[in-house]
């Protein structure tokens, strides 16, 4: 079985900031901005093609925990949400993780 940062963080309980049986939140290291999470599985496969209709259920859960948490922390007017697949596509650590990525006005350029 292989194994990533991703695994290593997921065995520490204080990295993490919420979690299920299938998946678990962490902050992302180098944030996009302020409250950015990162949304894994704790099953260690790197495509979101691949993960099982129970882990999208899972993540999907803890997407919306998470923004809930970030909400009443940080106060965003909005959010990407979003998953790199593939080294081309700018994947850098093939564990899956969904970004989750809170905005606020002003900090995106609209024409
Ligand atoms: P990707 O480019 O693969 O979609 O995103 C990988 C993300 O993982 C990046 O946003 C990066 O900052 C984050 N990251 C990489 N290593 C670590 C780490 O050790 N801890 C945390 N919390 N985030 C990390
Ligand atoms: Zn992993």
């Amino acid at each position: 079985m292989s194994r990533c940062i991703f695994c290593d963080i997921k065995d520490n309980p204080d990295n993490i900031v919420v979690q299920n049986e299938l998946a678990f939140a962490i902050y992302d290291k180098h944030p996009v901005s302020k409250g950015h999470i990162l949304v894994i599985p704790k099953r260690h496969f790197d495509s979101f093609f691949e993960a099982t209709e129970e882990e999208i259920v899972r993540l999907y859960q803890l997407i919306n925990e998470c923004k809930k948490i970030i909400d009443e922390q940080f106060k965003p007017s909005g959010y990407n949400v979003g998953v790199n697949v593939g080294y081309d596509a700018g994947q850098t650590v093939f564990h899956l993780h969904i970004h989750l990525i809170p905005r606020y006005k002003g900090d995106t350029t609209h024409p």
